[in-house]
């Protein structure tokens, strides 16, 4: 959204070079109030063309936006300093989904006939989705197409408007998402506002009808707590800590390769990202040789074919470097990189073992190339450690007998198995966390739902076989009502009387 006099405005940098990629307004609450507004007006159009109206014309941007991915690669790779490769991957992503989003929203919101059950046989039961109005979005710098995609794309298909915040570090690629929407479909039905925090503070109070939060769990908190205050409903797309396990019978080339690029790929600054890696003692040396070699093979630098680009936000290098300090002084071992890994804009990946499980370096997200590893009895051991954290948002499991097994043990939202973050390139598996991990759920008929309401109608079809709800009720009804419920569920858990 573009309004006229803005009183700041920020610069959005590259991390590589700490130039100034562009400028931006910092949208004051009076912007996003104005954005709202627009946005209520153009939904009102969004939801009379229906579902196929709709279908159409996120088809047409999902065109522009493909014939343009190079485009918006190069942005997303200027903004986060992630390697052009990885940007596109992630924006391949995001069409994708929108595409999916697009396709089945009729499919999964559409009016549908529900059984009424035998006591209300005479009726005519219907259920379907209506959209929530304008649904708000806030939006984080490490995937910022495919994450913002997975709210912005089905809170569309399900018929709603979306005012967009992305994050302060990447405006330039919600800017260029919103710009492709205007062009593809002429009407303020996806808007851009950018700005710092209080930019997407004002979003929560601005009136929307709910919103769709991925950032870190500390704002998280405080998104809900401002959307409490006016009874907002809100998605919380959180932090986490996702574990890796390794079982005996894991193929091991297959596994280091994977753990090596859920740990240090995109910088370690994925939100469903290795952090901790657990192995069964009888594969972890030879597993950690593996990763080890792996680990050596890359370098973050600047160089354009560098495999592991800078870390975004300068703040974290700090936490990053607390969490491998912290492992070390606890009794924890660098076997690749370490403390001097953590540079100025790069940090190189690091492995840590040895590490007490109670060091920060393993309870709370470092979001850097460093992941700690460690051996365990079983794979009730490994399910026990990686259960025992706040987070719950994904897990990896390498087994080539019990994956799925092991998986549907570790409490998160989503898990790999024998592969790396798949689940995300599913359009139909919902995604998202539990525990301060989030809640709700984008992506898939999960996704479309999450932006709509559930509308129950009833249409009397004939004179019911029992007139219960009207004061003319007689008691004759009444016993035969109670005939119909014995003969219903009197069965189960009669005690025997001897
Ligand atoms: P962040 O919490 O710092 O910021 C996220 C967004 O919230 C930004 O747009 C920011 O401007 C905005 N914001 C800040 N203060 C606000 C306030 N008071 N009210 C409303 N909005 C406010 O997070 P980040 O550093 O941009 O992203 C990294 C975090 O996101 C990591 O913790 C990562 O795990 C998480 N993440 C989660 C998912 C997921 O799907 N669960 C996906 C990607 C990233």
């Amino acid at each position: 959204m573009t309004t006229a006099a803005h009183r700041t405005t920020f610069d959005s940098l590259n991390p590589r070079t700490g130039d100034v990629v562009a400028t931006y307004p910092v949208h004051t609450a009076d912007d996003v109030a104005l954005a709202v507004a627009r946005a209520r007006e153009a939904a009102d159009w969004w939801v009379e063309i229906g579902f196929e109206g709709r279908k159409e014309q996120l088809n047409r941007w999902k065109g522009v936006i493909t014939r343009r991915i190079n485009q918006l690669a190069q942005i997303v790779h200027d903004e986060t300093g992630k390697p052009h490769g990885d940007a596109l991957l992630e924006a391949v992503l995001g069409i994708d989904h929108l595409a999916w989003a697009a396709s089945h929203a009729r499919k999964v919101l559409g009016t549908r006939r529900v059984s009424p059950g035998l006591i209300m046989a005479n009726q005519a039961a219907t259920l379907r989705y209506h959209p929530l109005g304008v649904v708000g979005v806030i939006g984080p710098w490490n995937y910022p197409v495919f994450t913002p995609m997975g709210s912005i794309a089905y809170a569309l298909a399900a018929g709603n408007a979306v005012v967009f915040k992305p994050s302060e570090y990447t405006p330039g690629v919600g800017a260029w998402l919103a710009s492709t929407f205007e062009e593809a479909v002429g009407r303020p039905v996806l808007q851009v506002v950018t700005g710092l925090g209080p930019t997407g503070a004002a979003l929560c109070t601005s009136g929307v009808n709910k919103v769709a939060f991925t950032g870190s769990t500390a704002t998280g908190k405080r998104v809900m707590a401002a959307c409490a205050e006016t009874l907002t409903p809100v998605v919380i797309e959180a932090g986490g800590k996702d574990a890796f396990i390794v079982d005996a019978d894991a193929d091991l080339d297959a596994a280091a390769d994977a753990a090596a690029w859920g740990s240090f790929a995109n910088a370690g600054q994925t939100c469903v990202g290795v952090e901790r890696i657990y192995v069964h003692k009888d594969v972890y040396d030879p597993f950690l040789e593996k990763l080890v070699a792996k680990a050596l093979s890359l370098t973050a630098n600047d160089s354009d074919d560098a495999q592991i680009g800078p870390i975004t936000m300068p703040s974290q290098l700090g936490i990053i470097k607390r969490h491998i300090d912290d492992a070390i002084a606890r009794g924890g071992r660098a076997v690749v990189g370490g403390p001097d890994a953590v540079g100025e804009r790069w940090v190189q990946p690091t492995v840590l073992v040895d590490v007490p499980e109670d060091s920060v370096a393993v309870t709370e997200e470092t979001f850097g190339p460093t992941v700690t590893v460690a051996r365990v009895d079983s794979m009730d051991d490994a399910v026990e450690k990686a259960n025992a954290t706040r987070y719950a948002l994904a897990a990896t499991v390498f087994s080539k007998r019990h994956g799925v097994e092991i998986a549907d043990r570790v409490r998160s939202g989503m898990a790999a198995v024998n592969g790396i973050i798949t689940f995300a390139g599913v359009p139909t598996l919902p995604f998202g966390g539990v525990g301060e991990s989030g809640f709700g759920r984008i992506h898939g008929p999960d996704g479309l739902r999450e932006f709509t309401y559930a509308k129950s109608i009833t249409r009397q079809r004939m004179k019911p076989l029992l007139a219960l709800t009207t004061f003319a009720r007689t008691k004759t009804a009444e016993s035969q009502l109670t005939q119909l419920m014995t003969l219903l569920h009197g069965r189960g858990g009669t005690i025997d009387p001897k």
